[in-house]
């Protein structure tokens, strides 16, 4: 079938922040016919491309240019494999919660750390999501692409992926790859992740330690620490936890002794929340958009915030975090265009 085209579409429903933006072009993406397609197109046209799955890691000017193509490729697909490993196949366009929740049904553990991340499939491995002492690196085996320069599919493995915090070889090249499936290694016996304080201390004292527990004290936990986009605009953490040298980390302490940081390699990792928090700006509103009044790491519409808001504001927190500690803010999600 072909791609259906809609001119000046609204994106609104499709950016967690809630902005007010329309796509110059804007279509769906259900196959990998629909890719080829796509690329036909695209060969004519000559215009920019944004893929997008459910826009909870974008922030989106008024106007986008070019096409939008919203990834919507369904599938789930298992295969039982020696000592119950499962491979679990997802289409990117599957919503990630709901999967998660469909594999705990069928017995199948791994991802349950990973719980009300918002947005699909297709999105998980773009910026490595990670949560509660899990990162979907951890359980990836695959990933399917179209590579538009080869003008082919293929799997990429784990290693190509190259994957670090926050981070993979599909952030660096967003304009090279659509991603079309996603290839899991799971498990049917319970490898309960605990490695996160919190996590534990919200398992009811005297419960089992197993996946359906993690996965409801996990939603328990966001629920109660995370604004819901339907209510509130956000798009999660806005800045990524920054990592710095044994060295920064000790002169820090010194001064800040109930600084939060945690150790990773030989570097620290910095709970920029603090640092964010430590500088007041948890509630700090302006205009349309703010701080979160419980979360200083989550940037908020209030409603009639724009990308440009959100923007002057990001910059000032960095510029505040970086004059009062010597520590480089980075932002998480992507600014488009
Ligand atoms: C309330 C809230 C809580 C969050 N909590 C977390 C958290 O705990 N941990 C975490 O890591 N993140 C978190 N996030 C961020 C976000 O949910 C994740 O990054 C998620 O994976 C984004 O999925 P999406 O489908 O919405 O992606 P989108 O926002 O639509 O896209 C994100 C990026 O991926 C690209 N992309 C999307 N689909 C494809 C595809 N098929 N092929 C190639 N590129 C593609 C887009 O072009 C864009 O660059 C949170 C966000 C919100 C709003």
């Amino acid at each position: 079938m072909s791609l259906l085209f809609f001119s000046d579409h609204p994106l609104r429903g499709l950016n967690t922040f809630g902005f007010e933006a329309y796509a110059q072009c804007f279509t769906r993406i259900e196959s990998k016919d629909d890719v080829i397609s796509l690329h036909q197109y695209l060969d004519e046209h000559r215009v920019p491309l944004l893929l997008i799955g459910g826009g909870s890691n974008l922030v989106l000017g008024p106007k986008v240019p070019g096409i939008v193509a919203q990834v919507l490729i369904a599938e789930m697909a298992l295969e039982e494999l020696a000592a119950d490993r499962v491979r679990v196949t997802l289409g990117a366009g599957e919503a990630w919660h709901a999967s998660i929740e469909r594999l705990l049904d069928q017995g199948i553990y791994g991802l349950e750390n990973l719980a009300l991340i918002p947005g699909c499939v297709g999105a998980a491995p773009v910026q490595n999501i990670g949560a509660y002492g899990v990162e979907v690196k951890d359980r990836i085996e695959a990933v399917e692409v179209y590579d538009w320069q080869q003008r082919r599919f293929y799997w990429l493995d784990n290693a190509e992926c190259r994957f670090a915090y926050r981070d993979s070889i599909f952030k660096h090249h967003a304009d090279r790859y659509l991603i079309t499936r996603v290839r899991f290694l799971l498990s049917r016996l319970p490898n309960c992740v605990l490695s996160y304080k919190p996590l534990r201390e919200a398992i009811e004292p005297g419960r089992e330690h197993n996946p359906r527990a993690i996965f409801n004290a996990v939603c328990r936990i966001r629920r109660a620490k995370l604004p819901d986009p339907d209510l509130l605009g956000n798009a999660g953490s806005f800045f990524k936890n920054p990592i710095v040298s044994a060295a920064q980390y000790e002169a820090l302490k010194q001064k800040y002794p109930d600084m939060v940081a945690y150790p990773e390699g030989s570097a620290f990792k910095l709970a920029a929340g603090w640092l964010i928090d430590r500088r007041g700006w948890k509630g700090y509103r302006r205009d349309g958009v703010g701080v979160h009044e419980h979360q200083a790491l989550v940037l908020v519409n209030h409603g009639d915030g724009c990308r440009q808001q959100i923007e002057t504001l990001a910059q000032q927190i960095r510029n505040d975090v970086m004059e009062q500690f010597g520590v480089q803010l980075e932002v998480e999600p992507r600014f488009y265009p």
